[in-house]
């Protein structure tokens, strides 16, 4: 109990539970003031804990010069600031893996509910529609369509398995070709020209922002839907608001957003998008493992035991 952690944020109750329960836990988010706890804990504290959408800034690590590790509850670590980590020997760990079948179950879930607008349906029938007005029009069938995935990696790669069992055909973008049967497209353009939906999978931070551009959401086109559960950084958000907006997208699923929680009022408003809260990873098991790991991580390097998932 004697070792201070630094919680940045609040986490799955299980899991803040067993944190708080095992260490002397500080929370940063609840502390009035911010700049005394950092230097109460200055000398102190090597351990912080924090998730993907919180993440670490280079200005509280800087307050923290005993810091050793940061344990991140997410695979996404765009919000920890890794220059700066990296540049002064802070160990980061993430939770890799135990996230993947979730999230690319949600990837499939908001590209069967575009295509098939499944949530439309659901309003269609709850408003009386259906009989006053009769069958929902027709949609779009998923075999057969084209489907784009950006970033193949451990999520990416999930979702090509879900959809190549739906009878879609498959391509994927990313930095470098990959030793797998689906066809490899270096220009994300060029891929977009080619399908039908495109499904964002790749990290956020500045290397992928905007990557998912004005020219990539008109090569996608009228027909065209847009899935994104990889971070609301990677699309130009503008752009595809105004190509929903305009009847030049076809459609879309979104599980992240530039400025979370807040989505924009025009994407609220369009009938054609289905809108979710971040929350790919979002079931009890997955919490649970993701927990598991997030604990073990800081266990192992209390215990001075090698990390298990050093990013
Ligand atoms: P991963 O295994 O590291 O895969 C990331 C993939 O993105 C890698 O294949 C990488 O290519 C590729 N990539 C890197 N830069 C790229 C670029 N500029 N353009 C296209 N692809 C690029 O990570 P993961 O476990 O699959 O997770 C992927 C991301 O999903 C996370 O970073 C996070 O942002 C997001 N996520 C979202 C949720 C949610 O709740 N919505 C939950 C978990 C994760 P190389 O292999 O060639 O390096």
């Amino acid at each position: 109990m004697t070792r201070p952690v630094l919680l940045m944020c609040p986490l799955y109750e299980p899991t803040q539970h067993e944190l708080e329960s095992s260490w002397a836990v500080q929370r940063f988010y609840q502390a009035k003031d911010k700049a005394a706890l950092l230097s109460e804990l200055a000398q102190t504290c090597e351990v912080v804990v924090t998730a993907g959408g919180r993440g670490i800034e280079a200005s509280v690590l800087s307050q923290l010069p005993r810091l050793k590790l940061v344990s991140c509850f997410g695979v996404g670590v765009d919000a920890i600031d890794l220059d700066y980590c990296k540049a002064h020997g802070i160990a980061v760990t993430n939770t890799p893996d135990v996230l993947t079948d979730d999230v690319a179950d949600l990837a499939v879930a908001l590209m069967l509910a575009s295509l098939r607008q499944v949530v439309a349906a659901d309003r269609w029938v709850r408003e009386g529609r259906w009989v006053s007005q009769g069958g929902l029009p027709l949609t779009t069938q998923v075999r057969g369509r084209r489907v784009g995935i950006v970033g193949l990696g451990r999520i990416g790669h999930g979702i090509a398995q879900r959809c190549e069992a739906f009878g879609a055909q498959i391509a994927y973008h990313g930095p470098r070709r990959k030793p797998v049967q689906w066809a490899y497209h270096a220009d994300l353009v060029e891929m977009a020209s080619w399908a039908d939906v495109l499904i964002a999978a790749c990290p956020g931070g500045a290397a992928t922002r905007g990557i998912v551009s004005r020219a990539v959401l008109e090569a996608l086109g009228p027909q065209g839907h847009f899935v994104n559960i990889a971070r609301g950084s990677v699309v130009d958000q503008p752009a595809l608001v105004q190509g929903l907006t305009e009847g030049r997208l076809g459609g879309a699923g979104l599980d992240v957003f530039e400025d979370e929680p807040c989505v924009p009022a025009e994407l609220i408003a369009l009938p054609h998008v289905v809108l979710q809260p971040h929350h790919g990873s979002g079931t009890h098991d997955t919490r649970t493992a993701m927990g598991r790991l997030t604990l073990d991580n800081v266990t192992a390097w209390f215990a001075g035991r090698p990390l298990l998932t050093p990013v």
